[in-house]
């Protein structure tokens, strides 16, 4: 779910704008303005929203907004799940997750990841997760992964 930036409105809007209404305006881009130099709040640069820190993935390779790969999980699933709108199914392979991963220099560990294909960790029934995301939840919480990067992949 994006996060409520102030909108920019027409010049011609201000100038009809009484002292009060400017004023609660001004206090709306101050409060946006703030968040985003903040990095409370970033703008995912593949979907364009303004997103919660929340919504991107750790990763100490990219030394910006607090190590947080700057496009959005949201975009990120839906390359690897291979999706053009969100309503799309998933319909990762292996390629597509390599692809993403590689993007973002992750490293990709073939055990790990088809152990959410087809093993004991797989996605049961629930349509919130698929093996990408599950994968990426994994290599993003234990120590034993976080620093690594695609030179560190393991293909077999
Ligand atoms: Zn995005």
């Amino acid at each position: 779910m994006p996060v409520k930036l102030a909108e920019i409105r027409p010049q011609q809007d201000l100038d009809n704008l009484g002292i009060v209404a400017l004023k609660k305006y001004v206090n709306e881009i101050n409060k946006s303005y703030r968040a985003l130099l903040q990095h409370e709040v970033i703008i995912c640069p593949m979907c364009g929203n303004p997103e919660s820190k929340k919504m991107f993935y750790i990763n100490y390779n990219f030394p910006i907004f607090d190590n947080l790969y700057p496009i959005c999980k949201s975009c990120c699933c839906k390359m690897a799940e291979n999706r053009k709108k969100d309503s799309d199914p998933p319909n990762e392979t292996v390629e597509s997750v390599m692809q993403v991963l590689h993007m973002m220099n992750r490293p990709f560990i073939y055990s790990v990841y088809m152990n959410f294909c087809t093993g004991i960790d797989a996605p049961k029934t629930r349509n919130d997760t698929t093996p990408f995301r599950s994968y990426m939840r994994t290599v993003g919480s234990l120590p034993q992964y976080q620093r690594l990067t695609w030179k560190d992949s393991v293909f077999d």
